[in-house]
């Protein structure tokens, strides 16, 4: 069976743990294991996280999230209308971080990549775009 949910929620640090929750709500009747759910859960916190930290540096902004699911295929989309990427695949190189003193170590779309089976990221005409999919085992229950 097909689902699919969005919301749309203030890009502060308060609503990080929220959207790790809800994502993790609404896959569990795919009955997912301890570990893909820590897997995902983690791979959207890097993704919420970077809109909150990078995307609206002047202004304040939201955070919007899909995810589908279809049998046992679950595809996350977070994007933002915040300033977007100059260069997206120096970006995406582990350790590169546009904000070195503030304690972050440029690891998030590498988790994010690790994380999940797929990973893609976009610029949108306004800010970014990222979907990240994964295919979780069908676990026979009872066995
Ligand atoms: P970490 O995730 O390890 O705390 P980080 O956020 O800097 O550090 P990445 O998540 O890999 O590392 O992101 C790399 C860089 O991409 C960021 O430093 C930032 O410049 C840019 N970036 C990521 N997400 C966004 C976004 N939503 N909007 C604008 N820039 C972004
Ligand atoms: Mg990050």
């Amino acid at each position: 069976m097909k689902n699919v949910m969005e919301i749309k929620f203030k890009a502060i640090p308060e609503n990080e743990a929220f959207a790790r929750n809800v994502v993790a709500s609404f896959i569990l009747p795919l009955n997912p294991s301890v570990n893909e759910l820590e897997d995902i859960k983690t791979a959207v916190s890097e993704a919420v996280t970077n809109v909150i930290v990078h995307a609206y540096p002047d202004k304040k902004g939201y955070v919007n999230m899909k995810i589908s699911t279809e049998s046992q295929n679950i595809q996350i989309e977070v994007w933002d209308n915040g300033v977007g990427i100059e260069d997206l695949d120096r970006a995406l190189t582990p350790f590169y971080t546009t904000k070195p003193n503030e304690e972050r170590s440029g690891m998030g779309f590498t988790v994010m990549e690790s994380f999940m089976d797929k990973l893609e990221v976009t610029n949108k005409k306004e800010g970014l775009n990222v979907i990240m999919s994964k295919a979780i085992e069908n676990k026979v229950v009872g066995l």
